[in-house]
């Protein structure tokens, strides 16, 4: 047979500035650019293997395991392939279906997947009303303490600790306080910190931390990461007993191959710009001031930002639109037009955006363009 043209090219990246936080922290330095290039070929990462591929010594997967649990302050810590596997094998490994769990109301998707999957209940701790979206720690002491009532006691807590709705950074810490108070283990879901900014999961008082390769670590990933205690290695990381090195939550091994090597060679610049992260910060709340001197336009969540991500309503592109002949779609294009990308097409009313990684220059002409397009339109 004959193959369809895939036509597999792509110059998004070198041709625009892209404004998706989704993958504003997955972009790949130069060494991890040259890692993929040597890692292409399949089970790449197999020539050296004994059987377990945390073990592999070249390339050194066990030295690489070994940096990244210091980085994060676990005990052990395995690759996955992504924030959701991580999840999921969290779940599968330490709750029983049936079981309770306890998620913040600004939970992703992956989450309610992961526990439904593993046959779980969820129990949601609410955030705060509309605009902010907080998730407050004494909420989880509310619902904890009326489960209890009810005779029902969780066999896992899990902090979204930087949610993709609002960009929200949680009190982790203080939640962490309140599970081991209760004696409940606790995961933090970092997809959107782990590789922007600094975790460390002691302090944080957490049993495990996931996070996303491909969202906030610099890989190209599908690839992720589960770090943990060391008291619950013997349940997560348990051998199968058909094939007694083989790790059993793990199927064997997990990501492999380009995933792994972008991952891996991309943490010393991964380590380097989370010594940055207050930079970041403070360009995203200079941003989010430009945006609302416009005027009708407001960035929603917590205030001041404390992420990168973050949301804006936007009546003043809403009220543009209803008068347009472009419609909604004027916004996507006049960005476009100015090689600007990553806002949905045809949304106006609000969006998510993301400045993560962009020079001050760079950022400074994405607030001069969102300018000059409010006031071209407004006349
Ligand atoms: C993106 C995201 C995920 C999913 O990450 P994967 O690595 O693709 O599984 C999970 N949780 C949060 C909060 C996210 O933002």
């Amino acid at each position: 047979m004959e193959c369809q043209d895939y036509s597999l090219t792509r110059t998004m990246e070198r041709e625009n500035l892209n404004l998706n936080p989704l993958q504003r922290g997955g972009f790949l330095p130069l060494e991890a650019r040259k890692a993929l290039y040597e890692f292409s070929d399949g089970y790449s990462v197999c020539d050296y293997c004994a059987g377990r591929l945390d073990e592999v010594k070249k390339p050194s997967v066990a030295g690489f395991l070994d940096d990244l649990a210091q980085f994060l302050n676990v005990d052990a810590v395995r690759t996955v392939h992504g924030a959701r596997e991580g999840k999921f094998a969290v779940m599968h490994a330490i709750c029983q279906p049936g079981d309770t769990i306890l998620v913040d109301g600004n939970a992703h998707y992956t989450t309610h997947l992961a526990a439904e999957r593993n046959q779980l209940n969820l129990v949601e701790v609410p955030p705060s009303d509309h605009p902010q979206y907080q998730v407050r720690p004494h909420s989880y002491r509310e619902v904890l303490d009326e489960l209890h009532e009810r005779g029902e006691e969780p066999s896992l807590i899990l902090l979204t600790h930087v949610d993709g709705d609002y960009g929200n950074l949680t009190d982790s810490r203080a939640v962490g306080k309140i599970a081991e108070e209760y004696g409940i283990p606790l995961l933090l879901n970092c997809a959107y910190s782990m590789g922007r900014m600094p975790i460390d999961a002691k302090k944080l008082k957490v049993d495990f931390v996931v996070g996303s390769g491909h969202k906030s670590m610099a890989a190209s990933g599908p690839i992720g990461v589960l770090g943990m205690k060391e008291e619950w290695t013997e349940k997560v990381l348990q051998r199968s007993s058909s094939h007694p090195v083989k790790e059993l939550e793990m199927l064997g091994c997990t990501s492999r191959g380009a995933p792994l090597a972008t991952l891996m060679a991309s943490l010393p610049h991964v380590i380097e710009r989370v010594g940055k992260w207050n930079q970041e910060v403070k360009k995203t709340r200079k941003f989010v001031a430009q945006m609302e001197n416009i005027g009708d336009i407001t960035q929603i969540g917590v205030r001041p930002t404390e992420h990168d991500l973050v949301r804006f309503e936007t009546p003043l592109f809403h009220q543009i639109a209803e008068k347009h002949p472009r419609r909604g779609f004027f916004l996507y294009e006049e960005l476009k037009k100015r090689n600007i990308v990553g806002i949905k097409r045809g949304q106006t009313q609000w969006f998510k955006c993301s400045v993560y990684g962009f020079t001050s220059q760079q950022v400074e002409y994405i607030a001069q363009s969102f300018q000059e397009i409010a006031k071209k339109q407004g006349q």
